[in-house]
């Protein structure tokens, strides 16, 4: 099964935005065991994503077009697949009654516009889209299949999963799980990583250990395993991650959905221990970081962001004639822990408010 990815959209020409979509389809259809040899970006422009559709189902057995299922004028790719398909296009009566039913149920006027999204190739099959107003499509060619799935992410997510991938797997005949999980490590290189872990990548075959550098998200290992069901899948998942973690030890952090913030949210959370934030050239993301972990407030006091030096050396009693060094980071971290503000700060010159309280983020704060 070769599975191509077309995504439509001139603001993808124009480096107006990053075509992430076309990342996560093709992780998508790696993981569950189906080809992808080319991805390609279209403008919106009739002709061309009709020529673009033909040239890829050439040599493919599917292509999943996303984008340019909207209701303005430049959404073009259900005219371009009726094109291809050599097919008008159909009003479905049942499209036209979703589509304002989401309306009404939203308290808003249904612009004529919006009946476009109710047309379909004559002959494609329609995709749910429970979480907006534009249906996928599923267009037959021949022994071929295009999938026509909407731009906006969350909803050609919602639909690649629960109907795109389902229909491939059942086309290509192939009845089997895909399990993947990703460990995240923090702390080395990535060549570090590749080093430590080069005999479970040579000797893989099923799981498959693929590497990815994923930023301030850190180094990431993904382990993929497929098998005649889900638990088999998992099982052989489970046993790689305990290899993983063996060799790695501490580099670990967590896997999946864990972050670096939440898993030391988790960590403090189980010591029964609280955390404060003194940070500088960080402006707060620190801080903001933690903040954002669902549960966190049990765990986080607060945060000092004293950014200028005379606010770290007046709030934090930073004395390290360097700020920008490990005796300074050291202080930071003294002064976050014990803060309060001295009477010589002119509260004005830290925060706006009144002048005669002394505030400290960490008051019975105790082990912060
Ligand atoms: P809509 O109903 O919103 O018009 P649509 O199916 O026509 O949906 P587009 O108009 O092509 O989709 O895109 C809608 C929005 O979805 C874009 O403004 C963009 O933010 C996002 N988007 C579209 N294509 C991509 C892509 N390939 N990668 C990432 N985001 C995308
Ligand atoms: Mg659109």
């Amino acid at each position: 099964m070769r599975c191509e990815v077309l995504a439509v959209g001139t603001e993808l020409l124009l480096g107006q935005i990053v075509d992430t979509n076309s990342t996560w389809i093709g992780e998508q259809l790696a993981a569950a065991g189906i080809d992808s040899y080319e991805h390609r970006q279209v403008g919106d422009n009739r002709e061309r994503l009709a020529h673009a559709l033909r040239d890829m189902l050439a040599g493919a057995d599917a292509v999943i077009v996303c984008g340019g299922l909207g209701p303005t004028p430049d959404d073009l790719t259900r005219d371009a697949l009726a094109d291809v398909m050599g097919v008008g296009l159909v009003r479905r009566p049942d499209l036209v009654e979703h589509i304002a039913a989401m309306f009404s149920s939203r308290d808003r006027a249904m612009p004529e516009n919006n009946l476009r999204q109710a047309d379909v190739p004559d002959g494609a099959a329609v995709l749910p889209n429970p979480v907006g107003t534009a249906p996928g499509l599923a267009a037959p060619l021949g022994d071929k299949v295009v999938y026509a799935v909407p731009g906006v992410p969350y909803e050609m997510r919602a639909m690649i999963t629960d109907h795109v991938l389902p229909a491939l797997l059942e086309r290509s005949g192939e009845r089997f799980a895909i399990v993947s999980r990703t460990v995240k490590t923090w702390g080395t290189s990535e060549s570090g990583l590749a080093a430590t872990i080069a005999h479970r990548v040579d000797a893989q075959s099923n799981p498959t250990i693929a590497f990815l550098a994923r930023g301030i998200e850190g180094l990431c290992v993904r382990v993929t395993a497929k098998a005649s069901d889900e638990a088999e899948a998992t099982a052989l998942v489970d046993a790689e991650e305990r290899e993983l973690r063996a060799i790695l030890g501490e580099l670990v952090f967590g896997v999946d959905d864990e972050t670096m913030e939440s898993a030391v949210i988790d960590r403090l959370r189980d010591r029964g221990w609280t955390i404060g934030v003194a940070e500088s050239l960080t402006g707060g993301l620190v801080g903001a970081r933690l903040a954002a972990v669902p549960g966190a407030s049990a765990v986080y006091r607060g945060g000092v962001v004293a950014y200028s030096t005379d606010v770290k050396r007046d709030l934090l009693g930073v004395q390290a004639p360097q700020v920008v060094s490990g005796d300074a980071a050291m202080q930071l971290a003294d002064g976050g822990a014990t803060c309060s503000v001295p009477t010589s700060v002119s509260r004005s010159r830290v925060w706006p408010g009144p002048t005669n309280r002394t505030v400290s983020p960490w008051e019975r704060c105790g082990s912060a």
